[in-house]
Formats: structure tokens, sequence, C-alpha cells
């Protein structure tokens, strides 16, 4: 009698304790948006985990005849590296430009030959988007890219994987968006990228419109004064520093609770026009 007592007991405290743990458990997961499955880490990147005040600034569309130079202009005076995904057509027309931008230090991505919506083009139309892109800044800067942005961060799982497979590109989209293809104004643009921006965001803009270089000069200096430093998409990436997660649970199931109550959830560019 003592024995089944003492069963009940134990019975109850367990039931006890396991309900009273309950409210600790996380409700959500670093994976709730589903967009961030373990091994497409390291092939697209929206953003990334670094200790440091790291960040890329990254520019679209261009290169762009006039505005181009003046951005690159500018970066120089300031000692900034970012990285330019250019389109290939312009690459084309504007060999020298990109050619400059390289041999300053700036990084060059893949952004399609004439940028239209991957997700809804065969096989074949986009391996030649890339290519003719690829050989192009290769013919410009002597260096084919590693990087690809695909236009209006459009692109599907398949796609990603055999892009990835074929052309070994990482595939970056981005977290912070000011929307500067709208030409809401020099001060918007720089206020949202000011507002959004923290260690490890990649940063869009498009080199191609005149507000995002009038906005530049005041952006990059706040940012600089809020202690961010500018290095491109490829050296952030280097200096990416693993993120403990739930979906590597560690031998004895000692997981880190602390890491995955507090995930960055970038906001899913594929929802945006831009790009
Ligand atoms: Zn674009």
């Amino acid at each position: 009698m003592f024995f089944l007592r003492l069963y009940f007991l134990c019975v109850a405290l367990v039931a006890t304790s396991t309900l009273g743990a309950d409210p600790k458990i996380p409700s959500q997961t670093p994976e709730k948006s589903g967009r961030k499955a373990p091994t497409e880490q390291n092939i697209t990147f929206n953003s990334v985990h670094t200790e440091g005040p790291h960040i890329a600034m990254t520019f679209d569309d261009g290169p762009s005849p006039t505005l181009t130079p003046k951005l690159l202009d500018l970066l120089a005076a300031r000692h900034i590296k970012v990285t330019f995904f250019v389109i290939g057509e312009n690459v084309a027309e504007h060999p020298e430009i990109v050619a400059r931008a390289a041999r300053e230090g700036h990084e060059i991505g893949n952004h399609s030959w004439s940028h239209p919506n991957f997700a809804k083009m065969s096989q074949e139309s986009v391996r030649s988007q890339l290519q003719r892109t690829d050989d192009a800044i290769k013919n410009a800067t002597g260096k084919r890219p590693t990087l690809m942005r695909p236009p209006y961060g459009s692109l599907t799982e398949r796609e990603k994987h055999w892009i990835h497979d074929e052309f070994g590109y990482q595939i970056i989209f981005w977290e912070v968006d000011p929307y500067d293809w709208k030409r809401p104004g020099p001060a918007v643009v720089r206020n949202r990228i000011l507002k959004e921006t923290r260690p490890g965001s990649i940063v869009l803009s498009h080199d191609i419109h005149p507000g995002t270089i009038e906005a530049m000069s005041s952006t990059l200096d706040a940012l600089e004064a809020n202690g961010f430093k500018f290095v491109t998409v490829s050296e952030l990436i280097r200096m990416a520093t693993p993120q403990a997660s739930h979906s590597s649970p560690q031998p004895g199931g000692n997981t880190s609770t602390k890491a995955t109550l507090s995930p960055s959830i970038a906001p899913s560019p594929t929802s945006s026009p831009s790009g």
C-alpha cells in the first residue's frame, strides 16, 4: 500500500512538473518563417550573424553612366567598400565603370542580363541570363563573380539549388529595404536605412535613382557615426559566426534556449518588388 501511494505521488509529481514546465517551452522557433532550412544557410543570405558591427551596402541595377561614378567618388572619399549587383546589358555598355568599381575594391555580383523574373522562366533562359552576365563581368574586371541576386528577389527553390550547383554562386537577398525604387526622396531613404540596419545587415538600394545617390553621403556618415563598419557581401559572409539553433541539438540534448528565444527573422524579400 505504501509503495502504491508512493507510485501515485511520483506520477502526480511528474505530471505537475511537466505541466509547470510547459510555459517555459518556447512557442516559436527560428524556423517559424520556414524560409531558412539549415542546408540552405550556405546558399542564400538575407543577413549574417556576426559578433562585430559589420554591414554590407549593396547597389543594384547599374552601372549607370552618370550616377555610379558619383557614388564611387563618395565611397572612395570615405574608404568604404560595397557590393554592386549589376545588369549584364549595362555592364556591356559601360564596362569601364564596372572595371573601376572592381579596381577600387568593391565586389561585383550577377543580377541577370536584362532584369527578368527568374521564377517564371525556363531553366535554359535563366542559365543564359546568368552566363552572359558572368561573361560580361569577367570581360570588364578579369574576375568571375561569386555572388548572384535574382531580380525582384524572385527565385524558386529548385532554381536556388541548380544555380548554386552549376555556377557556384551564393545567392544574396537583403534584410534592409528602403524602397528607394519608389523614389520617396533622399531623406526617407536615409531614415529607413538608419532605422532598420543592425550588425550583419545586408542593405539594398539602387545606383540608378538620383535620390538614392543624394541620400548616400549623409546615410553613410550617420551609419559610420553609429559605429557600423562597411564590408563587401563576401567579406560579411566570411565573418559569420555560428548561431545556436534547435535544428542542431548537441549530444545530450543541451540546446541553447537563449539563442532560440531571440531568432532574427528577416522580412521575406520575395514579397516585395524590390531588388
Ligand atoms: Zn534589380
